[in-house]
């Protein structure tokens, strides 16, 4: 008995290391979308805005229009748009054919055009202002900052910060 015990425990010990490894290494590779901070404005998940509750679907890094904003891994762009009320100018990059990153507020001029591959820590992009030069709010924004959310491969969002970043 005590001797199955120890076996059982030598297995699962093994198990639990190599999916622990396995997803560590596998998460390691991703590279922060802003530089030097760590500040978050607004965490992923269930808030609360004026006695509405709403799911923020990724987190706010707030930072000065004209930042620039690195892609977190290798990819494809694969949507370049403007959403007046919600994103404003956003991207979405697809990566490993799988899960997506999405960055939003961007400035006017996006450094990437659709189908681009695009390498890790490569510039796409600079944070906007709130207000676009054509007059337009840059989606549903109160200052300049960084929406950036993660969907998983099966479209579910992740909350960003349960992954790790290289540089933060
Ligand atoms: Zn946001």
């Amino acid at each position: 008995m005590i001797k199955k015990f120890y076996v059982y425990t030598g297995v699962l010990s093994l198990v639990v290391s190599f999916i622990f490894s396995f997803s560590k290494t596998d998460t390691d590779n991703y590279f922060y979308p802003i530089k030097n901070t760590i500040t978050i404005s607004s965490y992923y998940g269930v808030r609360q805005l004026f006695n509405e509750y709403s799911f923020h679907t990724g987190i706010d890094i707030p930072a000065s229009p004209g930042t620039s904003i690195y892609s977190i891994s290798n990819g494809v762009v694969k949507y370049i748009g403007f959403d007046n009320n919600g994103y404003g100018n956003y991207i979405i990059i697809i990566h490993n054919n799988l899960y997506k990153s999405l960055y939003a507020h961007l400035s006017d001029n996006a450094l990437v055009k659709l189908g681009d591959n695009i390498k890790k820590g490569q510039i796409i992009a600079y944070v906007g202002p709130k207000i676009l030069s054509n007059g337009k709010q840059n989606g549903n924004t109160t200052g300049p900052h960084l929406h950036f959310s993660i969907y998983s491969n099966s479209g579910k969002t992740i909350d960003p910060l349960t992954l790790n970043y290289q540089n933060r």
